[in-house]
């Protein structure tokens, strides 16, 4: 725990709402903190459309059956929102009187660092306790091991993996798939090692040309029928087609491309994300009836714990060459 609690918090209406790109798991955690909340005798508002909701003041006061029904959906029923307003401070001003008009006294903010980020500043100037769920498919959050909406993602892409390598498989062909992730080449490395890919391409790295067409070259020689090259998605999308455009004029090797795109942030969230989201949105709401400022819910060595805010307000650093590694080692 964090320990800037404000002891005997008599807070009495909190509200929840999801910031940023939508992932699996978002639901769970909206019913988690609903719930929870309603147990604790708390009024709780749903806001739409994240903080741009907040702004216009979009709040549905929730019961007990407004969070019925959707433990198993993707994307959030309370949808979501960018909204570049809120790096205003004359916005994030307004933001508070609205949210001391309706008499909220703590806000739960389910999304990214960058909606971690927005929160922080709105404490640091208005005093509202918040706590922030990490909810990104991404899982790039620091300070937390996980993020919500990863495993579900990894999840798909392996399932349109394991399908394209049937037909890659069949007609004997190299497949170059690009995954999400644009700033984090973390659902491409866990993906490139379940699906036993040739090669991992990451974001904004340099790329070895030969060493891949290598990789590909090596796998025919021994009579491998398929390959698979994983591409994590950069900030300019078309990098798959540039590998592919290079790998036929410099090495005559014909590769198809698939970009596995939106696919990968819908659908039902795994079980992890379920359980995980479930014990985070507790722990929030928890944490704002203790008193506490402004907190991350966060999952580390298997455990779910609330820690200060401000160590999840950045991206995480580690690349984590050493599942590429693996990828080479177990693809020969
Ligand atoms: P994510 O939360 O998934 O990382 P974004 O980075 O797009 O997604 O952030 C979501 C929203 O959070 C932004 O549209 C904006 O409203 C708010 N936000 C992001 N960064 C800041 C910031 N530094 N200050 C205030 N608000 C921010």
């Amino acid at each position: 725990m964090s320990d800037n609690s404000t002891p005997n918090s008599k807070i009495q209406s909190i509200a929840v709402l999801c910031s940023g790109g939508d992932s699996p798991g978002m639901n769970a955690a909206i019913r988690s903190v609903v719930r929870t909340a309603i147990g604790e005798g708390l009024k709780v508002y749903g806001i739409e459309r994240g903080f741009a909701g907040l702004l216009e003041g979009s709040f549905i006061e929730m019961d007990v059956s407004s969070v019925g029904n959707i433990l198993q959906k993707g994307g959030t029923i309370l949808r979501t929102s960018r909204c570049p307003d809120f790096h205003e401070p004359e916005y994030r001003k307004q933001a508070a009187s609205i949210l001391k008009r309706k008499k909220v006294q703590g806000l739960v903010v389910i999304g990214g660092d960058g909606s971690f980020n927005g929160a922080h500043a709105f404490h640091e100037e208005h005093g509202i306790p918040v706590a922030g769920i990490p909810g990104t498919i991404d899982n790039d959050i620091s300070g937390s091991d996980y993020t919500l909406g990863f495993d579900t993602a990894v999840r798909t892409a392996v399932e349109a993996v394991d399908k394209i390598r049937d037909t890659a498989h069949s007609h004997a062909r190299s497949f170059i798939v690009e995954v999400m992730g644009r700033r984090s080449p973390a659902i491409a490395l866990h993906v490139g090692v379940c699906c036993g890919a040739e090669n991992i391409v990451m974001p904004n790295k340099d790329m070895n040309l030969e060493e891949i067409a290598s990789d590909i070259k090596r796998g025919e020689k021994r009579g491998k029928d398929s390959s698979i090259i994983i591409v994590a998605e950069g900030e300019v999308p078309g990098l798959s087609y540039q590998i592919q455009k290079q790998l036929k004029s410099k090495h005559e090797i014909d590769a198809h491309v698939c970009i596995l795109g939106h696919i990968q942030r819908g659908g039902s969230p795994s079980p992890t994300d379920r359980f995980i989201a479930s014990r985070m949105g507790f722990l929030a709401v928890q944490a704002l009836k203790e008193g506490q400022q402004k907190i991350a819910t966060t999952y580390n060595q298997g455990q779910v714990h609330v820690s200060p805010l401000q160590d999840c307000l950045k991206k995480k650093k580690e690349y984590l060459p050493q599942y590429i590694e693996i990828v080479k080692a177990l693809s020969i």
